[in-house]
């Protein structure tokens, strides 16, 4: 039989799957013997069986969760519902990731009209009592019962009105009870029934609240961002309650044993007095740092740093841990690997190095590559700063620069940023809810919480600049604007800029430059060469593209798309002319003029990349992209071409085309048109020939585009080494070219065996590959995607992502398939998964010799490729 329930004492950290993270961690740190509230986890399998059981708990398991309540009890030596004893419980969630703020935790469960009373009395503290209550009624209503969070708020803030008090903590016993009563009247006004007195029916309910959660919006949305399944499930914790609200020598706090912005190895965190559960981080009352612990409560700060290290030390890695003090006592609540912004993420990988807590293999399996690019993300000009006004400051949350027009909630930032605006999101406070529309800001901004809010951890996830509890704005979201200290107004649409390392907000945009790199990250790139056996080339169309990608440690270029280069100002005429030739004099004609324009670019590119391999992609998209489609620009060019508009509009309706992608392009224009790929051939070898001359050793690769059959394949590879031959038979110098491929119409890679014998190389053509082995425009599929998502039937948007099912399987055939026939085949990738994490590891396994990424992307698939191989190593000790 299934085990669904485990103590606290039966699990440890290997167990996250089953047990979520926050409770394989619980276990673990019970097992370590740290102070840890004793408790069991009901694992994430019986979450995934309440959703196969029609959103119901079976009744074998609700049996087995009564089961080891009852162990707890005996354990604890209190009951579940005592009135003179009272065992009082939190419910709270873990799935296998963390998922910040997704789902809420209740508090003080097993409280009734009864109970409470008998907690006033055993405690001689009835304001405790009826806080506690009154908390507990408000989160469950909200989490449990979707009564708003806000109207509990109003019935709070009225009776803190009625009685003069600004804070929580000034509401005596009194009122307090008070709160009780006005929130139960509020559950049954809106609810229709009274709060529910049983706390076995408590427990359940709050335990299925739970399992739902897993599955609102909000969630799902986060787990979408974040490529985390859906089947993954959430387990629940249940724990006894420790009091943190009981007075003024219990509270409640966060920490991190390592500063999550910098990396900076000290003691980072906050903590309140007098307090419960979320209130250090919702900004109720300003907390106090970590360090005042020391005076407030020496031994405890004591004990506390001890236990940080020892956590950090037993998982090697930087702790993320929260504790409550109850009467002087420390109870650990939760430890879990922080999250750290990419320059922490890179200072604590280098220093557990230096400090030999972890290999350098280690190190570099700890850093999340994508989190890189923030470290490649703009800075603010100096010069441009120095000149800046700055109308306020607030926490550095997240560093970074960001500039854009202001937007008080979500959705019409997100509409904003749909119309291409940047933006900076202003809140008061975030929430869940505001994850797309943080998602889409250049920055955010809140009035109220620390650097441990909502706000400030979920934006150095996304590696976005953020300040945030800047109480020195009024923040009006309703009205959408804010107010300065000296009453100065910005209004939506205004334009601000954000330092989220210093906190400083200013007037205005202000301009950014690019990042520049610490010796961390020069060290953890080294340590990953070292390591990584793929090559990391990249896509570039431009010498300055290409010179940033070779700064950033690119190995060469995998894609340069010969088309960009037409579509500047001065090419594109000569281009056009080269469309609406009608003979083929004329046609070469402009592509006459078009030869030197593109040996030059070569040339430059070549130059560049300083000996390292070029691969360069003969003309893709079809003509009529090159063509205007406004009845203005149609008559002018006609003039400029010196034909009639009428002509060239029935040529322009000729090249129309109902289904592009699948239309006249890549080799077939080649086919059509051999003249073209001629040329490109002799701008290429030319380029090669001449650049060579002057003591480079370029050996050009020419990629042939769009490949279905292996005679498209031999036809224009003909064209191409007829060409070349003959121009390097000419210069009387010795030149090495490859002819290949690129992998993009499912055929292809069914026939790669066909195909690889006329090949040098295969490049997987990813985007194109995924679209048509979906079927599915990456352009069109938005709104499709819209109920796909809202049906389950995909979780994602399947072309964001490289599909190991269906698109891996055709490259693994094609791999296997190609090299069957030609053992040293080159294999490559250049669609935008070459700079994808997932999609680098599953190349390395292939056997890839490189991926492509765009300039940015090279050092995120440096560390990738070095993840994979370390990854690999391991797999294969395992064997
Ligand atoms: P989250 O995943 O949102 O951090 P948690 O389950 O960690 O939610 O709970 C939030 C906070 O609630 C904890 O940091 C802690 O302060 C408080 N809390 C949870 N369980 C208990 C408990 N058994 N006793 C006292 N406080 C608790
Ligand atoms: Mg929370
Ligand atoms: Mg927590």
């Amino acid at each position: 039989m299934t085990k669904y329930v485990y103590m606290f004492s039966e699990g440890n950290a290997t167990m996250r799957n089953l047990l979520g993270g926050k409770g394989a961690n619980l276990a673990e740190m019970t097992g370590l013997g740290l102070p840890v509230p004793r408790g069991f986890t009901i694992t994430t399998e019986a979450c995934t069986r309440y959703y196969e059981d029609n959103e119901s708990i079976a009744p074998e398991i609700e049996a087995e969760i009564f089961e080891t309540l009852a162990k707890a009890e005996d354990m604890i030596g209190k009951k579940f519902g005592d009135p003179n004893d009272p065992y009082l419980v939190s419910v709270r969630s873990g799935s296998r990731a963390s998922m910040p703020g997704m789902m809420d935790t209740i508090l003080n469960l097993g409280l009734n009209d009864t109970v409470v009373e008998g907690l006033a009395k055993l405690t001689d503290n009835p304001r405790f009592a009826y806080d506690s209550y009154r908390r507990f009624i408000a989160m469950f209503g909200d989490v449990v019962m979707e009564v708003e969070k806000s109207l509990f708020e109003e019935e709070l803030d009225a009776v803190k009105a009625d009685r003069g008090a600004k804070l929580d903590t000034d509401l005596d016993a009194d009122a307090m009870k008070e709160v009780v009563d006005r929130y139960k009247a509020l559950y049954a006004r809106v609810k229709g029934e009274s709060f529910p007195q049983d706390p076995r029916e408590q427990l359940m309910a709050a335990v299925k609240a739970v399992f739902r959660s897993w599955n609102n919006e909000r969630a799902n949305v986060y787990r979408r961002m974040n490529d985390i399944p859906g089947s993954w499930g959430t387990a629940v914790n249940i724990q006894e309650m420790v009091y943190g609200n009981m007075d003024n020598t219990s509270g409640t706090g966060v920490a991190f044993t390592r500063d999550p912005s910098t990396g900076e190895n000290k003691l980072y965190g906050e903590f309140l007095m007098n307090a419960q559960g979320e209130d250090v981080v919702a900004g109720i009352r300003t907390p106090q740092t970590i360090d005042q612990l020391k005076d407030v409560m020496p031994d405890v700060y004591q004990q506390f740093t001890e236990i940080a290290e020892k956590l950090e030390r037993h998982y090697r890695d930087m702790q993320d841990m929260e504790f409550t003090i109850e009467r002087g006592k420390l109870f650990m609540l939760q430890t879990r690997n922080g999250k750290r912004t990419a320059a922490a993420a890179l200072k604590v990988a280098v220093d557990l190095v230096e400090e030999g807590m972890i290999t350098k293999e280690e190190a570099l399996m700890k850093i999340d590559p994508k989190q890189l690019d923030a470290l490649l993300h703009p800075t603010f000009v100096p010069a441009a700063l120095k000149s800046a006004q700055s109308i306020a400051k607030g926490l550095p949350a997240s560093p970074g620069a960001a500039t854009g027009r202001v937007y008080f909630d979500a959705s019409t930032a997100t509409e904003a940023s749909e119309r291409g605006e940047k933006v900076i999101l202003v809140r008061v406070e975030t929430s869940p809810e505001d994850i797309q529309g943080m998602n889409v800001s250049q920055g955010i901004l809140t009035g109220r919480g620390g650097m441990t809010s909502h706000a400030a951890v979920v934006a150095r996830g996304m590696g976005k600049c953020c300040v945030s509890g800047c109480s020195e704005l009024s923040i009006r979201e309703k009205d959408g604007y804010f107010t300065t200290e000296d009453g100065t107004r910005f209004n939506e649409g205004d334009w601000i800029s954000l330092d989220g390392s210093t906190g400083l907000i200013y007037a205005g945009a202000i301009d950014t430059q690019d990042a520049s790199l610490s010796g961390d990250f020069d060290m953890i790139m080294k340590w990953s060469d070292d390591v990584r056996v793929l090559k990391i080339r990249t896509n570039a169309d431009t010498v300055r593209d290409a010179a940033m990608a070779i700064k950033l440690g690119a190995e060469g270029i995998g894609l340069c798309r010969t088309e960009h280069m037409f579509f500047e100002a001065d090419r594109i005429f000569a281009f056009r002319q080269m469309i609406v030739a009608k003979t083929v004099e004329a046609r070469r004609a402009a592509l006459e003029k078009l030869l030197p324009m593109q040996k030059e670019d070569f040339i430059g590119l070549f130059e560049t990349m300083q000996g390292y391999p070029v691969t360069i992609r003969f003309l893709d998209p079809p003509l009529h992209e090159f063509l205007p489609h406004e009845d203005a620009e149609i008559n002018e060019l006609a003039g400029e071409l010196k034909i009639s508009a009428a002509d060239l509009k029935t040529l322009i309706n000729d090249l129309h085309e109902l289904n592009p992608m699948m239309g006249h392009r890549g080799c077939r224009l080649a086919v059509t048109y051999p003249e073209i790929a001629e040329m490109q051939t002799r701008a290429v070898i030319e380029a090669a020939i001449e650049v060579n001359k002057k003591g480079q050793n370029i050996i050009p690769e020419i990629m042939i585009p769009l490949i279905c059959d292996v005679k498209e394949l031999k036809f224009v590879k003909n064209i191409v080494v007829k060409t070349a031959d003959k121009i390097i038979a000419d210069s009387g110098v010795k030149l090495e070219y490859h002819v290949g491929t690129m992998i993009e119409i499912p055929r292809a890679a069914l026939t790669a065996d066909e195909i690889a014998a006329e090949a040098d190389f295969f490049s997987f053509g990813t985007n194109d590959l995924t679209q048509m082995t979906y079927g599915l425009s990456r352009d069109d599929a938005g709104k499709i995607l819209e109920s796909y998502y809202q049906n389950k039937i995909f979780e994602s948007d399947p072309t964001a992502r490289l599909d190991l099912v269906g698109v891996g399987k055709l490259m693994k055939i094609a791999s296997q398939d190609g090299r069957s026939v030609k053992k040293d085949l080159k294999l490559g990738i250049c669609g935008e998964h070459g700079g994808d994490p997932s999609s680098i590891a599953y190349c390395h396994e292939l056997g890839f010799n490189y991926v492509s990424c765009s300039p940015f992307r090279v050092p995120i698939a440096r560390l990738a490729a070095a993840q994979a191989a370390i990854s690999g190593a391991d797999n294969l000790g395992q064997k």
